[in-house]
């Protein structure tokens, strides 16, 4: 359940979280308003309509969308995300981010997003295959595997994933890589569904040293208990880091001596939530940016640290899991008081990343073992912290400043190499 965690959020949205980032950054790069503008604005932006029967036997009317950011580098990639407030915005925000984030991590994909508000947690799951099926129908003719790829983000998993790929197969004929993140039985990757989380955990290993910690000194909160979350605290638990604190949507939860990851994810698809978790003591959820921790995970949804909570922080390192968890404002608090922020452009990039080697490996009709998955996930996201990390020294530059310069210049470099600007 990834989710606000139940605690406040700010009243500044994803579109003017990233619009922030952006514009900082053409601006320190002297990149011409005519020219930003090909990079800053959407090449095609569906809205679609999808009528459902529910359970109270009415007709509920939800709105669907797609929205291709940037295809310069190479095909549309990106999730689909079934959350009550998504809008054309929100979801336009998340496209650009992932043009960035695949430009940075050096996966050859452009930047897409899709979603639908639908309340995910009062449909069964006969109502949601409706939603997913319907879905694809209406946007298959901008997908396929040279067009546009959609994968699992907030409120869907590889068991939609599995819909749409058979609902666009009905269509074209059997395509695998027409979406990734599918389930394993479906020629979905080894390591795909553990891969956001992975991918910051390989970050936590590569700045550790840097920021004097060890796995047996450090504890750790997490912002959201969904797909990222939980693998997140999963593989550090493993490693030998002290899980701490955790919220979603039904609360807060605290315990010094240590929460068990592993058993909180069954405790999870039992109570719905975490709260209630034996041993753990519950807190108001806006007390979780207070909890003494080395590392601090969000991976809800976006705009949870504000300028109202940002000083309660208490970790050393931020990695985030989430899409822009941290606004502008946040961004600077952070800043000043010396925390380590690994932004999300860079930091979540593992699921994108795994997503491009289902890609691969669909294509090819061929399967890498888990072990060859994430020996080349960490690979490729340590190289992207290099680069922006050396990026970020050279111009004297925080890295997420850093990340969105490299994003946006490689992004710009294919465009106008191709010839995406006409003269004529
Ligand atoms: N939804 C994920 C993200 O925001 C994964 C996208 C993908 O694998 O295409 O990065």
């Amino acid at each position: 359940m990834s989710d606000r965690g139940g605690a406040s959020r700010a009243e500044v949205s994803n579109y003017e979280i990233v619009t922030h980032y952006f514009d900082e950054a053409v601006d320190r790069l002297g990149i011409a308003d005519d020219l930003a503008a090909v990079i800053k604005t959407s090449y095609r932006e569906v809205q679609v309509q999808i009528p459902i029967r529910l359970g109270d036997g009415k007709i509920h009317v939800f709105s669907g969308y797609r929205v291709q950011h940037n295809g310069a580098r190479g095909p549309y990639k990106g999730g689909v995300r079934f959350h009550p407030e998504v809008d054309l915005d929100e979801v336009r925000a998340l496209a650009s981010l992932m043009t960035w984030k695949t430009a940075i991590a050096g996966v050859p994909f452009g930047g897409a997003k899709g979603g639908v508000n639908v309340p995910t947690d009062v449909c069964n799951t006969d109502e949601l295959e409706r939603v997913a099926r319907s879905f694809i129908d209406k946007v298959e003719k901008l997908l396929g595997p040279n067009r546009d790829i959609p994968a699992p983000d907030v409120g869907t998993n590889a068991q939609t994933m599995a819909w749409m790929m058979d609902e666009y197969g009905k269509l074209h004929g059997h395509t695998p890589a027409c979406v990734t993140g599918k389930p394993i039985a479906l020629e979905g990757s080894f390591g795909r569904e553990a891969a956001t989380g992975r991918g910051l955990v390989y970050l936590y290993e590569h700045v550790a040293d840097e920021l004097g910690l060890k796995p047996e000194n450090t504890r750790v909160a997490v912002q959201g208990y969904g797909n990222v979350g939980s693998w997140a605290a999963r593989i550090l638990q493993d490693m030998g880091c002290k899980l701490v604190a955790v919220s979603d949507v039904t609360g807060a939860i605290r315990s010094d001596a240590g929460i068990d990851a592993h058993k909180l994810v069954e405790h999870v698809l039992e109570a719905r939530g975490v709260v209630g978790f034996e041993g753990s003591e519950q807190i108001p959820p806006d007390d979780l940016l207070g909890v003494e921790c080395e590392l601090f995970i969000p991976a809800a949804l976006g705009g949870m640290i504000h300028k109202s909570n940002a000083d309660r922080l208490r970790a050393k390192l931020v990695i985030e899991g989430a899409n822009s968890p941290t606004t502008p404002a946040a961004d600077q608090i952070l800043a000043d008081s010396g925390v380590h922020v690994i932004p999300d452009v860079m930091a979540n990039a593992g699921g994108v990343i795994v997503s491009y080697f289902e890609w691969v490996q669909n294509l090819q009709h061929f399967r890498w073992d888990e072990d060859e998955v994430n020996e080349r996930l960490r690979k490729i996201i340590q190289r992207a912290y290099r680069e922006v990390s050396e990026k970020a020294e050279e111009r004297k530059l925080p890295l997420r400043a850093a990340a969105y310069e490299l994003g946006i210049e490689r992004v710009l470099e294919a465009a106008l190499t191709r010839g995406y600007v006409h003269n004529g």
